[in-house]
């Protein structure tokens, strides 16, 4: 033993291992057969940026950029940031690698993301994203493409059920200077009952008292003034197209007239999908359209719209996972058979088929240790077997068992459809022979 201390894990980040990470690599292969079929083309984007690249588009006073970011000057005393969200790198990325050229370009990508909060469950300083982005597009049908998306990934993570999408409109500027007025209004009225927070908020940002977690200030946002009262007509018609176009997709939302997202960058529609079944951190799903975004970057009007899905929260609901199937487990016993199995080895996995070698303890051990792994064909080769020039291959879920020339299984063997056969014309596909346990066994 060492007498030098470990270094602990720094707070609110996660060491993912076991049924949690097969769970969470479930969520992100899941997402990358979803965004094929939606046809958007995978980006990879640094992990940290200019620090201005999110105080401008998120909005200085955003939970994330007063208090959230991992901010930090470099050697040469540059302000940099880990990246607390996609969105605005992507923006950022949009303006300065020409990609108005692809517009309008539909982009994913997941990974880590970097936020000071207080850690807890389903809530960590260093979490995961998946994330999906239409930009260049103006029309309610990329609003409606987003949310179609984001619903089939759930279904086919099979945790839609007791997901509800949350709909809601915050119109265009103009509905958004008169809603914003009559906020004001009725928060200064109950001005003395707000949280310190959401007083000083009254200033700077009214819309962000609907965001509130507060239980103080969340009395009054029920009674608050709702958007529906100022939405201009071209808001109300973006509103109903949006609808409209979630009907035909056959995805069910409800209406939250309340909700707001916790960036400053949307218009028009917001959205979140929210379970109960994660405690206080319910939001898995959150996004909307962001047509000021690329404006406070520095570029020309772009309207757009995306959204950004918690890994670990999607993984929770999705529960945890096996590691993928053992198809064949290789039992070597003795020097022989050794040399024998690392050749097979080599070559399942070249032919596309799992496996892996169980070589430590005696043959019952090495059995029992192939069926923990959940091995569906047990390859075996022990002295009787080499006795008699086959391999043994015992089916571990029938315990039906049957032999196989070894010359045979390293030379013209191949797997077809988890079946052990020979393919005695390669042009003539009835001319197999197909090895399987006799069916008296
Ligand atoms: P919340 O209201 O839970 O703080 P948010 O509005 O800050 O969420 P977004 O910035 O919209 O969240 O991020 C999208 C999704 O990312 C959230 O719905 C959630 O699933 C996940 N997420 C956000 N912050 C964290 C975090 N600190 N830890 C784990 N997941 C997070
Ligand atoms: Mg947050």
């Amino acid at each position: 033993m060492s007498n030098v201390e470990t270094p602990r894990p720094i707070r609110g980040t996660q060491d993912i291992f076991g049924p949690e990470a097969e769970a969470f690599a479930f969520v992100v292969e899941t997402f990358e057969r979803v965004r094929k079929l939606y046809r958007f083309r995978r980006v990879e984007m640094p992990v940290f940026e200019k620090t201005e690249v999110f105080s401008r588009s998120l909005g200085e006073t955003t939970d994330v950029v007063s208090k959230e970011m991992y901010s930090f000057d470099d050697r040469g005393g540059e302000s940099l940031t880990l990246r607390p969200e996609f969105t605005a790198g992507i923006a950022r990325a949009y303006l300065t690698d020409g990609w108005q050229q692809y517009a309008p370009l539909k982009v994913a990508t997941h990974g880590p993301l970097f936020r000071y909060e207080r850690p807890q469950k389903g809530r960590y300083r260093q979490f995961h994203q998946l994330d999906a982005e239409i930009i260049g597009a103006a029309e309610p049908q990329a609003d409606v493409e987003l949310l179609a998306m984001a619903d089939q990934l759930l279904k086919e993570l099979g945790i839609a059920d007791g997901v509800t999408l949350q709909l809601n409109t915050l119109g265009d500027a103009d509905s958004r200077d008169s809603w914003r007025v009559a906020l004001v209004a009725y928060f200064q009225s109950v001005r003395a009952d707000l949280s310190e927070d959401s007083q000083e908020r009254l200033e700077r940002n009214p819309l962000r008292i609907l965001d509130s977690k507060d239980p103080r200030d969340k009395a009054f946002v029920a009674d608050a003034p709702k958007i529906d009262d100022f939405l201009t007509d071209q808001a109300q018609d973006f509103f109903g197209q949006v609808t409209s176009g979630l009907e035909a997709a056959g995805v069910a939302w409800t209406r939250l007239p309340a909700l707001v997202r916790g960036l400053d960058y949307y218009r028009h529609t917001a959205f979140e999908f929210v379970t109960d079944r994660l405690g206080a951190q319910g939001t898995v799903l959150g996004g909307g359209r962001y047509d000021g975004l690329i404006e406070s970057l520095g570029g020309v009007h772009t309207p757009a719209a995306g959204w950004a899905a918690g890994i670990e929260r999607l993984a929770m609901l999705v529960g945890e996972r096996r590691q993928s199937v053992l198809e064949q487990a290789i039992i070597p016993v003795g020097e022989e058979a050794e040399s024998i199995a690392a050749q097979l080895l080599a070559k399942t996995r070249r032919w596309g088929t799992s496996a892996e070698l169980f070589n430590r303890g005696n043959l019952k051990k090495r059995m029992q240790r192939a069926a923990d792994a959940g091995a569906f064909w047990a390859v075996i080769i022990g002295e009787d077997e080499l006795a008699k020039g086959v391999v043994t291959i015992r089916n571990m879920h029938s315990g039906g068992q049957f032999t196989i020339p070894l010359d045979d299984m390293l030379n013209r063997v191949e797997m077809d459809d988890g079946r052990f056969v020979i393919r005695d014309d390669p042009n003539n596909p009835v001319g197999w022979t197909v090895f399987e346990p006799a069916e008296s066994q």
